[in-house]
């Protein structure tokens, strides 16, 4: 009895440190836009990059061709074909392949990553049908998606800034990401150009755009997290000369960095950073980023398990790093049998056999409080860009009409979190909701989409060559 007790103070002590009181997520919102506004007026002025993207014009519909685009995620990559008719309708998403990447990878060299990406293409592009674009006797043009951060200098160029998610492949930081790729494709003897480097969230945002001109922001929730909105130039202080038509142009914030104080951290988050290849960094995707949520609830079952014999002997395989992945804990977590047999699934595979159905409802509940708190300051970044762009309610962003007038605003969402996970979305709207109020939340529409990024990034190629 004395074990149970003290595996409820843990559980206890779990949920205190995961506390998010509106009040908190209202000044992580008050937190978000002001890193934002500094990462805006200096280079390094936050912790928040807040990324140059050059793209200005997001795609409009009207674009026409066929277009290619090759994505490197957190956990997948994915190439795609589309074909653009000149109106919405007749957008065409005509091949999608999305594998797995081969874990071997992350910490192998720059050749072998680009020459597996490349040998990836050309093996897409052999199985294309006669009717292609090989016949029509035109070089193929690719957009390369790039989940991670990039200083860009132009739409089709930048430099790795640092690796994410676990990718550790070193002498990359600083190389030019898109020569890196068309230097694969060139040795391979294939005739594509690689034509825009793109954020996956810029991708997401184009996509969201194409479809719904309301559309002003985009956030990934997948292995790892971010987002990007669109800024007007003149308040992009730290860039001198914007070179812009439009008069804005697509900030990729970087959100998997902000950090504040406010933030509710536990001693397994500290733990975790600690023990991760990138520690003292993405402090806020190491708290909303699919890759991590598993892992911060395997530390809890972990430390329960030693300090109570309640999951019985300890397990090695639960002191294994990662190996309870975030589709498990979902899995877990919307178990709804009455006996939780998928929580006694995943038990067992993680060598815990036996938990009586007491410690399996346990187990849920750590999976809740640790999803809960991800979704709720997930929702609070939203807010965050809201208040910075005006659009929360509050008449800032420099515009007095917007508290009279609440214009639509969609927000572009994707990601394997977001889109399986029926409990984060759920509480990340309901936090939303919480934050803005009814009267302006009515006015704020999240779009879930798939593949946007990648269609998303093959799209501005396309609107790039039109303008040109
Ligand atoms: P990536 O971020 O690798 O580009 P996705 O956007 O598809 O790719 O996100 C994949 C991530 O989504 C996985 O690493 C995992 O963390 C999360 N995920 C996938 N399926 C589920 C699920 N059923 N429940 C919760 N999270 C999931």
């Amino acid at each position: 009895r004395r074990k149970w007790r003290r595996v409820v103070g843990i559980l206890q002590d779990l949920e205190e440190s995961c506390e998010t009181p509106l009040g908190r997520l209202r000044q992580m919102v008050d937190a978000v836009a002001v890193e934002m506004q500094a990462g805006l007026v200096s280079e390094g002025g936050s912790k928040l990059k807040m990324l140059l993207t050059f793209v200005d014009d997001l795609p409009n519909g009207s674009e026409r061709g066929t277009y290619y685009a090759l994505h490197l995620g957190g956990s997948y990559f994915r190439i795609i074909r589309v074909y653009l008719g000149g109106q919405r309708s007749s957008l065409q998403v005509q091949d999608v392949e999305r594998h797995c990447i081969p874990t071997s990878l992350l910490n192998s060299t720059s050749e072998v990553l680009f020459d597996f990406l490349a040998s990836s293409l050309q093996r897409f592009i052999e199985k294309e049908g006669h009717e292609s674009i090989s016949s029509q006797d035109v070089k193929r043009e690719l957009a390369f998606t790039f989940s991670f951060p990039v200083k860009q200098t132009s739409l089709s160029s930048g430099v790795l800034i640092k690796w994410t998610k676990g990718f550790a492949i070193s002498e990359m930081a600083g190389e030019d990401i898109a020569e890196c790729l068309q230097g694969a494709l060139n040795r391979r003897g294939l005739d594509i150009h690689v034509a825009a480097l793109v954020n996956d969230t810029v991708g997401a945002l184009s996509f969201g755009h194409y479809h719904d001109p309301d559309t002003i922001a985009a956030v990934v929730f997948g292995t790892g997290s971010n987002a990007c909105y669109l800024e007007r130039t003149d308040a992009i202080i730290k860039c001198q000369n914007p070179r812009t038509t439009s008069g804005s142009m697509v900030v990729n914030m970087e959100w998997g960095n902000f950090w504040s104080s406010r933030l509710p951290r536990t001693s397994y988050d500290i733990e975790l950073d600690a023990d991760s290849l990138n520690s003292n960094d993405m402090g806020f995707e190491k708290m909303i980023g699919g890759m991590y949520l598993g892992d911060i609830v395997r530390r809890v079952v972990l430390r329960m398990s030693k300090e109570s014999d309640i999951f019985g002997p300890i397990s090695s395989i639960l002191s294994t790093p990662f190996v309870l992945r975030t589709d498990s804990v979902s899995a877990m977590h919307e178990d709804d049998t009455p006996e939780l047999q998928e929580v006694a699934r995943v038990l067992k595979h993680l060598g815990v056999r036996k938990v009586p159905l007491k410690v399996r409802k346990l187990v849920v509940k750590i999976c809740d409080v640790v999803t809960r708190r991800a979704a709720r300051l997930a929702a609070a970044g939203i807010a965050g860009i809201l208040k910075k762009v005006g659009r929360d309610g509050s008449g800032g962003g420099g515009r007095k009409s917007d508290k009279q007038v609440m214009r639509r605003t969609v927000v572009a969402v994707e990601g394997g979190l977001y889109s399986n996970y029926r409990m984060f979305r759920e509480y990340m709207d309901e936090a939303l909701i919480d934050i803005l109020g009814d009267d302006v939340a009515q006015h704020v529409v999240i779009k879930a989409m798939e593949d946007g990024s990648s269609i998303g990034s093959a799209l501005l190629v396309a609107s790039s060559h039109s303008v040109r």
